[in-house]
């Protein structure tokens, strides 16, 4: 490990809060049986701790998207899973691990209002990159972290080509994590291509 980004505390202590201000907000809008939606497989980690911490009756249901970046601006969602509950008219949670560019985010939140015609559509993100694109960072309605770092992370959902996502902390991994996974990689499939990071 090069640097622990998020201790299995922090993340406890954050899941927390968050989902306090989820439960606050539910009982503002008078939510009956609101969707937490969460984004496989990166949200997985992070839908459980909220959910265990949620006094407000829900149910969850998961999605699996990505995004092929065209230009600074504009991207196409490429929709892998799609959701199994009715969305419309319902109080709709997004649950997301990271926005980086917030690309991705802001192509779904789109997609979602224009296909499902929720009630209302909230963003709830564990990790937010301190970076300056603004346009897309608005997306968040509720946020865990702002984090600094720039450099990859790896734990509670993050993954380096699916390692590491279930470890109950998050951290930086250093070179010698990364040779050591590769190497686990490549045994694995000897196709395995290395990705620059
Ligand atoms: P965006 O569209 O916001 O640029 O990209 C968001 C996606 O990039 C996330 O859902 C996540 O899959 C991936 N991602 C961005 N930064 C990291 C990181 O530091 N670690 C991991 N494991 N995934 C990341």
């Amino acid at each position: 490990m090069e640097k622990l980004i998020l201790s299995e505390i922090e993340v406890e202590e954050l899941c927390k809060r968050v989902a306090a201000q989820m439960d606050k907000q539910m009982d503002e809008d008078g939510s009956n049986l609101p969707v937490l939606l969460g984004i496989m497989n990166g949200a997985l980690p992070f839908m459980y701790q909220l959910v265990k911490n949620i006094k407000h009756p829900n149910e969850i249901d998961t999605m699996q998207v990505s995004s092929y970046n065209g230009t600074a601006s504009t991207g196409e969602l490429i929709i892998k899973k799609k959701p199994d509950r009715v969305l419309e008219g319902k109080d709709v949670y997004i649950i997301e691990d990271i926005i980086d560019t917030g690309l991705t985010m802001h192509l779904l939140r789109k997609y979602i209002m224009e296909t499902y015609k929720p009630r209302h559509l909230y963003v709830v993100i564990m990790v937010k990159r301190a970076v300056d694109k603004p346009h897309y960072q608005e997306v968040a309605d509720f946020t865990g972290v702002v984090l600094e770092e720039q450099r990859y992370i790896v734990g509670y959902g993050f993954d380096y080509y699916g390692i590491g996502r279930c470890l109950p902390y998050v951290f930086v991994p250093s070179e010698d994590d990364f040779k050591k996974w590769d190497e686990i990689l490549l045994k694995d499939n000897p196709d395995f291509k290395i990705a620059k990071r």
